[in-house]
């Protein structure tokens, strides 16, 4: 997710940010507020949009000049001054060299953007994939009911939830696109987001470690994702998906 440089949204306009700092109104509150600023919301949902496009274009070798130009003028307008946004415009402009605008929009994206979803459907498959081994130890501990990944409008940035009985999230920050890139991540934040639903719904702590009744946590142990106990030293119960 891209951070907006302070001040720079929703407080003032650009002509305002130009004569601001460094005037002889320098520290004190010179920033009037401008109602027709676009919100921090309003100008990440614009940036994942247009990023979101340029990434998937530039992944698969056919980035679109105009979407490249787009997206150049969005963070010339409203993000810090930087050198290879601007050489993105004027290659996108220019409209001849695909490869070298599609190399300099990634490059540009490489530390405002974030795939989502959206942009990366396999990692959401990843994350599906991984909580049917969570189901497979809900089952075994007798719990019952729907559970599913959910990605609700509202979570910015677009992050995925565990569903359980229809309900039980939005406690946590939920689960991000990049834990979806491999089994391991994908099952231990499946893991611990069911395990936030699961406790927020039942007000009870699932799973139990059956040696010691202790809450089990997700992890990584040895390359695998296991469900641990902290009991008696530290322990894994068994590894996520094969509780008996
Ligand atoms: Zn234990």
């Amino acid at each position: 997710m891209f951070t907006w440089p302070r001040g720079h949204y929703g407080v003032m306009t650009r002509e305002q940010a130009s004569d601001g700092a460094s005037g002889r109104d320098a520290g004190r509150q010179i920033y009037r507020s401008d109602p027709h600023a676009p919100t921090a919301d309003q100008l990440n949902a614009q940036l994942e949009r247009l990023a979101g496009r340029v990434y998937v274009q530039a992944r698969d070798g056919a980035v679109d000049f105009e979407a490249a130009f787009d997206l150049a003028g969005f963070l010339i307008e409203w993000g810090p001054a930087d050198p290879l946004v601007q050489e993105l415009a004027e290659l996108s402009v220019e409209g001849t060299d695909r490869a070298r605008v599609a190399e300099v929009a990634m490059q540009v994206l490489a530390h405002r953007y974030e795939p989502g979803f959206d942009a990366q459907p396999a990692r959401l498959a990843a994350l599906e994939e991984a909580l049917d081994a969570v189901k497979a130890d809900m089952r075994s501990t007798g719990l019952t009911g729907p559970v599913r990944v959910v990605v609700p409008e509202w979570a910015s940035p677009r992050s995925a939830f565990v569903e359980f009985r229809g309900d039980g999230y939005g406690s946590t920050p939920g689960i991000a696109p990049e834990d979806g890139s491999d089994t391991v991540s994908a099952l231990i934040a499946v893991a611990d987001d069911a395990q936030d639903s699961v406790i927020e719904t039942l007000h009870e702590v699932w799973p139990v470690c059956p040696v010691h009744q202790l809450g089990a946590h997700a992890r990584e142990h040895d390359g695998a994702a296991v469900w641990w106990c902290n009991g008696n030293g530290g322990h894994v119960i068994v590894t996520i998906g094969q509780w008996e």
